[in-house]
C-alpha cells in the first residue's frame, strides 16, 4: 500500500458500521484522515467506534446513527460532520445490501424498494454532503466513490431487482462524474464480486443445511467461491474492496473520474 497522508482531509463512510465500510473507515484512519461513519443500528455502530478507537486511539472520529433512505437522518448527518470537523474531502456511498430474489418473486413493493434503496443511497448522501465537497474541491482533493456490484455489468436472473437497479446507478455515476468535473468533483466506483461481510455471515448463519451439518464459514465460503466459478477461488476481503475504494477517493487518483474498478476476483466474462 502507497502511504498517503491524509492529515486534515474528512472522508466520509456510509454505511461505516461493518463489512467493506468499516474497513474503509480504518484506511482512511490509518492514513492520518479525520472519519465519520454512519449506520442504523445503534449497538453495530457503538462496536465499530470502539474496534476502530482502540486501533487508533487519536482518531478524530465520529460515528452517527443515520439510515441513508431518510433525509432528515442524512441531513443531520451531514450537519454533524460540519459541526465536528467544518469539511468533507471524500465521500463513500457504500451502505446498504442485496436483494436475492427472481422476476417471478419480486413484487412491486420489493421492486420499489430495492431501486429505492439502490438509487437513493447515493442520491441523498451526495446532495447533502456536495456543498462541502465543493469547498473542498477549491483547495485540493475532492471525491465520491460508490460501492456497486459487477451485477450492473453481469447480471444474475436470482437478483433480479438489485441487478437491474446497480445497472441503472452505474449510469446515474457517469452522469454524475460529468456535471461535477467542472467543480473538480471526482466521481468513481468499484464493482465488486463477492466480499466476505456482514451479510454474507449472516446468510451463513441462516443457512440451516451448513449449520446442521456443522460447516465452517472457511470451508462454506470455499465451496460457494468454487460453485460460482470465481477464478481467485475464494471471496474478496473487506479491506481488499477498501483498498480501491481508497484509490478511488484520494489524490492517488487524480486523473480518474466516471470510472470503475473491478474487484472480483475475475468473475467478470467481458473484454
Ligand atoms: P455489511 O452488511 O457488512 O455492511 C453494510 C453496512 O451498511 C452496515 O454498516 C449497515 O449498517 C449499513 N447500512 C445498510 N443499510 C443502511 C441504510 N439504509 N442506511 C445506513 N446504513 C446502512 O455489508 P457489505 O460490507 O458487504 O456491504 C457494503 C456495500 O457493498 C453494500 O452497498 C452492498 O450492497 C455492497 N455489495 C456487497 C457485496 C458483497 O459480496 N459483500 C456484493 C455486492 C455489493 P446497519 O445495518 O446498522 O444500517
Amino acid at each position: 500500500m502507497i502511504e498517503l497522508d491524509l492529515s486534515g482531509q474528512v472522508a466520509v463512510v456510509t454505511g461505516g458500521s461493518s463489512g467493506i465500510g468499516l474497513a474503509s473507515a480504518e484506511l482512511f484512519l490509518r492514513a492520518g484522515a479525520s472519519v465519520a461513519i454512519c449506520g442504523r443500528d445503534n449497538d453495530r455502530l457503538a462496536r465499530a467506534e470502539r474496534e476502530l478507537r482502540e486501533r487508533h486511539p487519536q482518531a478524530q472520529l465520529l460515528a452517527v446513527r443515520c439510515d441513508v433512505l431518510d433525509a432528515d437522518d442524512v441531513a443531520a448527518f451531514a450537519g454533524a460532520v460540519e459541526q465536528r470537523f467544518g469539511r468533507a474531502d471524500m465521500l463513500v456511498n457504500n451502505a446498504g445490501q442485496g436483494r436475492v430474489s427472481t422476476f417471478a418473486d419480486t413484487t412491486d413493493e420489493a421492486w420499489r424498494e430495492e431501486l429505492d434503496l439502490k438509487y437513493f443511497s447515493i442520491i441523498r448522501p451526495t446532495r447533502a454532503f456536495l456543498p462541502m465537497l465543493r469547498s473542498a474541491a477549491k483547495g485540493g482533493n475532492a471525491a465520491i466513490v460508490c460501492v456497486n456490484s459487477l451485477l450492473a455489468l453481469q447480471p444474475e436472473p436470482h437478483m433480479v431487482a438489485t441487478s437491474s437497479a446497480r445497472a441503472g446507478v452505474l449510469s446515474l455515476i457517469k452522469s454524475l462524474a460529468v456535471e461535477l468535473a467542472p467543480e473538480h468533483i471526482r466521481v468513481n466506483s468499484i464493482l465488486i464480486g463477492i466480499v466476505e461481510s456482514g451479510q454474507w455471515r449472516r446468510r451463513y448463519e441462516n443457512d440451516t443445511q451448513a449449520q446442521s451439518a456443522g460447516q465452517s464459514w472457511e470451508d462454506w465460503t470455499r465451496e460457494l467461491a468454487r460453485k460460482k466459478h470465481i477464478p481467485l477461488g475464494r471471496f474478496g476481503r473487506p479491506e481488499e474492496a477498501a483498498q480501491a475504494l481508497f484509490y478511488l477517493a484520494t489524490s492517488l487518483s487524480s486523473y480518474t473520474t466516471g470510472s470503475h474498478i473491478d474487484v472480483s476476483g475475475g468473475v467478470a466474462r467481458h473484454v
